[in-house]
């Protein structure tokens, strides 16, 4: 496997990075995750703009955002992907030695790419997946896509031990999105979906939806959801890069709808299909 690291393309055996790495330390750094169609990235720029936006709020200073895109491309054919690809890449703000909490303005980050063959799941587009509620415990900065993961990551494992996809975040009485997918729920034909704020991650998917809603005429609402209103809702869906629009079927062992796929989530599946293969 060949990675890039550091300004270099190594492969993984070669790979250093200093236990004094600030994402080591303090998981001080931010991230994005990306894939292609037809081998192309997808939504890269808007990628690269969340990146620049995460940089920029917890002041790590890169500017080398423009070369990332000629470097993910490149590393996608030293490392012979067949299909699609699955691009990883993370920032950290770099070396402190000693290690100590406050950084320097002069700090080098530490860049990291890795790409792999990605692995379609279609059938849980098809079907619909269950999924579990869970407290979120994160932090209140969530439109940052942070490194520090561990809430989510519990979370995470709730849900795969009780057999389920995801954990969806309640807060307050509220939900706030899956932990790595963004929430919506449909009533009365509308879709609702958590407002853009610090309590969600601005997801490139949620995006692409609400642009197929506005094309295909489909009412939305972006408010917060009330977490007892579930037995209520006609349809729910999540959204990720990964998962595209996946159907909920299931929340906390309650049926959703008719325990199927819904309508509207289906027209935006297959929206959002369409718009994949013009790429
Ligand atoms: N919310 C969280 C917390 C996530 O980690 C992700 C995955 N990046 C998403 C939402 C979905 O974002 P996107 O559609 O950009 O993959």
């Amino acid at each position: 496997m060949i990675i890039w690291l550091n300004n270099n393309f190594v492969s993984l055996e070669e790979a250093k990075v200093s236990p004094f790495d600030r994402g080591f330390l303090f998981a001080d750094g931010v991230y994005e995750a990306m894939r292609t169609y037809n081998r192309k990235l997808f939504r890269v720029e808007d990628h690269l703009q969340r990146l620049n936006r995460s940089l920029n709020l917890i002041e790590i200073n890169f500017t080398g955002t423009d070369g990332l895109e000629k470097i993910i491309y490149e590393l996608i054919e030293k490392n012979n992907v067949k299909g699609e690809a699955f691009v990883y890449l993370q920032i950290t703000r770099g070396v402190s030695i000693p290690r100590t909490h406050h950084f320097s303005q002069s700090q080098n980050p530490t860049v990291f790419i890795t790409v792999n063959e990605l692995e379609d799941e279609p059938e849980k587009r098809a079907n619909g997946v269950k999924v579990i509620t869970d407290e979120d415990l994160r932090w209140l900065r969530c439109n940052i896509k942070s490194l520090a993961l561990l809430p989510a990551v519990l979370s995470k494992q709730k849900a795969v031990n009780a057999g389920v996809e995801e954990a969806i975040l309640v807060r307050n009485g509220f939900i706030t999105e899956g932990t790595h997918t963004n929430f919506f729920a449909v009533k009365n034909n509308i879709v609702y979906t958590v407002p853009e704020s610090n309590y969600i991650l601005s997801g490139i998917t949620r995006k692409v939806v609400l642009q197929l809603c506005n094309e295909l005429d489909i009412k939305v609402k972006e408010e917060f959801i009330k977490a007892e209103e579930i037995t209520s809702f006609d349809e729910c869906f999540i959204t990720s890069t990964i998962e595209e629009v996946t159907p909920v079927i299931e929340i906390d062992e309650q049926i959703i709808g008719n325990g199927k796929p819904g309508e509207i989530t289906k027209r935006l599946q297959a929206a959002f299909d369409k718009l994949k293969t013009i790429l």
